[in-house]
């Protein structure tokens, strides 16, 4: 695949996988021989992962591939161990560097919770998790902070026709999103900020944008930020305000694709908004917050107080957000503290169903507990969205769950067996070769802008050709354990464990027991029934020299 020329504005680094950095760190190898011909290279210990080299002078562009330096059982490889994403604002991918190493601050744009979220939803919030959980594994200190949207036009018109009061209309989708979210086993954010928690913060921002001259009130009563004043607004979207109706007011959180408009920072209480309790008093009227204003102000209070800084290094969310959302919080942001908002900007593509953006206004949607109560491993629903790179929409079909949910099973499988292998504490052998190799493909995969189909081809090689491995009696199978577990700490793609209840357990033992009488009096038409029989209750059973072990698939 080309590399685009920006990736590698810095040098490239090469690094040297685990086997040969132990050895560097024991003193058994010296750097120069671990870099194998890269015999000038300067060799960097890069935490308790590999060893990092800076290459030769001269040397560019990547080098992939493994060079077999101790006659084929340790390897040297060079791979690019720049993590590189795609940064919307520059429409490049680029190599990625936090502000301030090892802290990644990121802000990821939550639900708005006046209904359950979708799975198309998820599917920017999953794209998030392997974000954050492939910046982990990269050695970064993440301070992961999502927002949920319990104010805005969609939640207060929901509460309304629900008869509620807005934070009893919400709660209870908070609590569902939080409970969607473990069954697809997204990792917890830091701090989850609610918008109506925190108005201060609101009402603060817009005082700024008040005294900088950047905000106006309209004769309506509501404040709205004057685009005229921020030069650079539509640099994100690419928008051409040179067709700027000056003057031209939007009150609504979502307006039309590329209409620069002056939008609502704070809208002016009406009485639908107090009926549902969604008004605050401020310095400039009562009112209640614009939903751009709400993530501006709740990013900036969050790392402010975590990690006291103005600038973002990761703000995340799907294509649909770019504008107006994203837009508008730049320019509320930037206008406000003078400095950078964010500094990479990551967009996620749709879900769709035939052709179609799965959303709740065209009714074309499944959410999370509709996948749940049919028994769907979310394993199956996380390889699904891995299997397709994160800026391709991704069409939805119960045919592709079922084959993502068939892989999951044959990677279990795989998992079960490396597990089991009889002399797994044996390091060498083929294993350790292919689980060697399939750590460089996994991690160059990743660094090239997140990209989980590759990631996620190389995991399946090494089922293919670690379960033939283990058929031809290969040993290493523990490095093979190691190399999937830490995958897995990214991936998450693992089966989940099935448990029997205590009946169930029982009838499995009775079962056993009778199979066993069996094939000690050669009755094995017998002993093969049951096994049929206990298949047909989704029970697997396997003979070990230790007993006949059982598990649920
Ligand atoms: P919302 O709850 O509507 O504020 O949306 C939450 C997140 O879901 C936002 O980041 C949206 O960009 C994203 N989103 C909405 N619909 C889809 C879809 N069909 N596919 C992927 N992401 C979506
Ligand atoms: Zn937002």
């Amino acid at each position: 695949m080309p590399v685009p020329a920006s990736r590698f504005a810095d040098p490239p680094i090469l690094v040297v996988t685990d086997v040969a950095a132990r050895l560097v760190r024991r003193g058994l190898l010296t750097p120069a021989d671990a870099a194998g011909g890269w015999r000038s290279a300067r060799v960097i210990v890069f935490r308790s992962g590999p060893v990092v080299c800076d290459p030769p002078p001269g040397t560019r562009g990547i080098e992939t591939g493994c060079v077999d330096l101790f006659r084929g059982r340790s390897y040297v490889s060079a791979a690019p161990m720049t993590l590189a994403l795609y940064n919307t604002l520059t429409r490049r991918v680029e190599p990625f560097a936090p502000l301030a190493p090892p802290r990644v601050t990121l802000y990821t744009c939550g639900p708005t919770v006046w209904n359950y979220a979708h799975i198309g939803n998820f599917r920017t919030f999953l794209f998030e998790d392997l974000l954050r959980r492939y910046l982990a594994y990269s050695g970064y200190d993440v301070f992961h902070i999502m927002n949920l949207t319990d104010v805005d036009d969609r939640t207060i018109k929901a509460a309304a026709a629900a008869g509620k009061r807005l934070e009893e209309h919400t709660a209870p989708f908070v609590e569902a999103f939080f409970e969607d979210r473990d069954y697809l086993r997204i990792t917890p954010a830091h701090a989850y900020p609610r918008a109506t928690q925190s108005v201060p913060a609101m009402v603060r921002l817009v005082e700024r944008l008040l005294e900088r001259g950047v905000a106006y009130k309209g004769e309506d009563g509501s404040i709205y930020f004057a685009i005229a004043k921020f030069p650079t607004y539509g640099r994100l979207s690419r928008l051409d305000t040179r067709e700027l109706k000056v003057g031209a007011r939007v009150a609504s959180d979502e307006y039309a694709k590329d209409d620069p408009r002056d939008f609502a920072l704070w809208k002016k209480a009406e009485p639908a908004d107090e009926q549902v309790g969604a008004a605050w008093d401020a310095p400039f009227g009562r009112g209640r917050p614009g939903w751009h204003l709400e993530c501006s102000a709740m990013s900036l209070e969050q790392i402010g107080k975590c990690c006291r800084t103005e600038t973002l290094d990761v703000h995340a969310g799907g294509v649909d957000l770019i504008f107006p959302h994203h837009e508008d919080e730049i320019a509320q942001s930037e206008a406000a503290t003078g400095k950078p908002f964010a500094r990479f900007w990551l967009h996620g593509e749709f879900l769709n169903v035939r052709g179609t953006k799965m959303s709740k206004r065209f009714g074309n949607f499944l959410t999370a507990r509709d996948l749940r109560d049919q028994g769907v491993d979310a394993a199956a629903v996380r390889l699904l969205f891995w299997q397709t790179h994160y800026r391709k929409a991704l069409d939805f079909t119960d045919e592709a769950l079922a084959a993502a949910a068939a892989g999951v099973r044959r990677l279990g499988e795989f998992y079960e067996r490396v597990k089991r292998e009889p002399g797994n504490g044996k390091r060498e052998g083929r294993l350790t070769e292919l689980a060697a190799k399939f750590e460089i493909e996994f991690r160059a995969a990743l660094d090239d802008d997140l990209n989980a189909p590759r990631a996620c081809a190389a995991l399946f090689e090494l089922v293919h050709e670690g379960n033939a491995a283990l058929d031809a009696k290969a040993r290493g199978a523990a490095v093979a354990r190691g190399a999937l577990d830490r995958a897995m700490a990214v991936l998450d793609v693992l089966p989940t464990a099935k448990t029997a209840d205590t009946e169930l357990e029982g009838w499995i033992g009775a079962r056993i027991a009778a199979r066993d009488k069996a094939r000690k009096s050669k009755d094995f038409k017998e002993a093969d029934r049951i096994r049929a029989e206990l298949a047909g209750r989704g029970v697997e059973i396997e003979d070990t020299p230790s007993g006949t072990k059982w598990r649920l698939v």
